[in-house]
């Protein structure tokens, strides 16, 4: 008997992978919201108004041993006889579910910096559908929006509210977009596009106060009063892992502490998602949330698994414009650009990392098409790919898509043109 708690991106692939692998395995799942699964990644989608709230809602595949209790939240997890009581949200009943493994996979919430006046209505923080309607309707009747932090969530954020025709303006503290992501040269292109889809920047500076009577009317940055009338914090997470705090090993700052297969330091239960912190870190990505919860699933159901080390390959996209990375930076860099084909103007900007004996560290890429370069780095990084498989691998052609001589070719090789290779094997 198998408890999950948090049907999110996670809980999902963990049950879906033993109901796929292990269909006997009785599988009980606690989730306090009162829909099944959704993507949280395509709420900006809805926002904008490209999709509807109900497109990213999905059910959980049927399947006869799996129960899925919605609209029930975990309340209390007694490690020592392996119960777990949850409160049902409709009727105030209290139950109690046994397990012999348990998943814990309730996620993070969304963290906001002690700004006065924050919590003033009109100041969203994004995570849910509800959220996304919440937005979507007081968008309606808004002109200015001020858009708090230029990770993922805020830019895609911006430019949804700048389609829906908001004038729109990002602050972010760090020097430019994406500061966990790319550096600052790649940066600003990202910004040129930005600039050019009429959302302004600006850097270096912090949100001092967000003003206004009962409904936010503006911000001060920097000393200078702004007016705004709709303001998104996208300002980071914080770990849901109360539940399991003073039971199992935590960090610092409240993430829980794993091993490569994904136990936490009491037996028979595992963590998974945004609430982690793996021996590589922690990566707060729905990508790494699958990973994780497979190696949790095949661990719960008594086979082996290890997490290998991620790569953290990440991209974002506002319109058709890609910001994608992976790994990190290396001893020598190569940089190219390429067109994203041979009649376009547009352009597509990569720089790939990579340490003395030619091994691929990490890569950058902005523009159309970042994400599919990127993801090709990412595979040769986890065989430890080295430069010159990325120069002179074969890449698919067509004009249509891409340049023969493609950014990846020509980033690899000016990385390898630092190296002394005495015979080519191309
Ligand atoms: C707007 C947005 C855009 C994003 N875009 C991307 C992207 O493009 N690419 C990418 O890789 N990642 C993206 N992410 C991040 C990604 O969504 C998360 O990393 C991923 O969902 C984490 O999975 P999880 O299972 O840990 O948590 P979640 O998916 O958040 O699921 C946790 C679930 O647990 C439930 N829960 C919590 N506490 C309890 C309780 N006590 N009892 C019962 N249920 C509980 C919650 O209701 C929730 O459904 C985005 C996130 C957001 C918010």
């Amino acid at each position: 008997m198998i408890a999950i708690i948090g049907l999110g991106t996670g809980g999902l692939y963990a049950a879906r992978w033993i109901a796929m692998h292990h269909r006997n395995e009785k599988i009980t799942i606690i989730e306090k919201r009162d829909y099944e699964t959704y993507s949280p990644c395509s709420i900006p989608m809805v926002v904008e108004g490209k999709i509807k709230p109900e497109d990213i809602v999905h059910p959980f595949p049927k399947s006869k041993n799996v129960e899925i209790l919605l609209a029930h939240e975990a309340v209390d997890i007694d490690i020592n006889s392996k119960k777990i009581k949850a409160n049902d949200l409709k009727t105030g009943e209290v139950k109690e579910i046994n397990y012999d493994k348990l998943i814990y996979a309730p996620g993070a919430k969304p963290w906001v910096p002690p700004i006065k006046g924050a919590d003033k209505e009109g100041v969203f923080t994004v995570r849910t559908v509800e959220d996304a309607i919440a937005i979507r309707e007081y968008a309606e009747t808004a002109n200015k929006a001020l858009v708090v932090g230029a990770g993922a969530i805020g830019v895609e954020m911006a430019y949804a509210l700048r389609k829906r025709g908001l004038e729109v303006t990002i602050v972010e503290m760090m020097e430019h977009a994406f500061p966990t992501a790319i550096d600052k040269d790649m940066a600003k292109y990202v910004d040129e596009r930005l600039n050019k889809e009429g959302i302004s920047t600006i850097y270096g500076a912090k949100v001092e106060a967000l003003i206004g009577t009962e409904k936010v009317e503006g911000a001060i940055i920097n000393g200078d009063e702004l007016n705004f009338d709709i303001v998104i914090m996208s300002t980071g997470v914080r770990p849901e892992s109360a539940l399991l705090r003073g039971k199992v090993d935590v960090d610092e700052r409240g993430f829980i502490l794993v091993d490569e297969k994904m136990r936490t330091s009491i037996d028979d239960v595992y963590a998974i998602g945004d609430c982690v912190r793996t021996p590589y870190g922690v990566i707060q990505l729905a990508t790494t949330a699958l990973n994780q919860a497979i190696v949790a699933a095949i661990n719960a159901t008594g086979g082996s698994a290890v997490l290998k080390k991620p790569n953290g390959a990440f991209v974002s996209a506002f319109g058709d414009y890609e910001v994608a990375s992976v790994g990190t930076h290396g001893k020598i860099a190569g940089r190219g650009w390429s067109r994203l084909n041979p009649y376009s103007v547009e352009k597509i900007v990569m720089k790939v990392f990579i340490e003395e004996d030619g091994t691929i560290v990490g890569a950058q890429a902005v523009g159309k098409g970042a994400s599919s370069r990127i993801d090709i780095v990412s595979a040769l990084m986890r065989n430890k790919g080295k430069i010159w498989d990325l120069a002179y691998m074969e890449k698919s052609y067509c004009p249509e898509v891409c340049e023969l001589y493609d950014v990846i070719k020509i980033a690899a090789e000016n990385a390898m043109r630092r190296l002394k290779i005495e015979k080519y094997e191309v």
